[in-house]
């Protein structure tokens, strides 16, 4: 049944539509049901399986992936999630591809021939309303010096707001 998830890790790469196989629901984990899309709306994904951890990353490759100064991924099993539209990778290190829209370039996940049991997906993409909570942040060595503590940052209702319009 799940004989996609044991196959070599590079013929996963590319599998367009289903990411993974079929579904099989591992014992100990919640099943839960996520779904997201890219900027444009091209590329959505949804998984019906269980989310077992959730990560902040500080590494360079994730920001300049993302330009941005961190990211988060959720971890999902490759058979629970099915994606839809086109994607473009680019592989930032040896058998880590980095998934992204190919009409505006929207990163959606990686995968690592390293970790062939896991999918990686931005947080950032989930739909409006979904929360997961990440449990640990990861390569704290390379974390940029000059945005410390971003919620500690007065917060201001728009872009043009002035400093007086800030929300608690
Ligand atoms: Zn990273």
């Amino acid at each position: 049944m799940a004989s996609a998830v044991h196959a070599p890790s590079t013929r996963r790469f590319g599998f367009r539509g289903r990411i993974g196989g079929t579904q099989s629901p591992s014992r100990g984990h919640e099943m839960t049901a996520l779904t997201g899309n890219c900027l444009c709306g091209r590329v959505s994904w949804s998984s019906l399986g269980p989310v077992t951890h959730n990560l902040v990353c500080h590494c360079e490759d994730c920001r300049r992936a993302t330009s941005s100064p961190f990211t988060a991924f959720v971890r999902l099993k490759p058979e629970s999630v099915v994606r839809t539209g086109d994607v473009n990778h680019f592989e930032s290190s040896r058998g880590t591809q980095r998934r992204f829209c190919r009409n505006w370039g929207t990163r959606v996940y990686f995968r690592s021939e390293k970790w062939p049991g896991a999918i990686r997906i931005h947080a950032a993409t989930l739909d409006d309303g979904i929360d997961c909570l990440p449990t640990a942040q990861v390569v704290l060595r390379s974390r940029t010096s000059w945005l410390e503590g971003p919620h500690a940052l007065p917060g201001c209702r728009d872009f043009d707001a002035p400093p007086k319009d800030a929300v608690p």
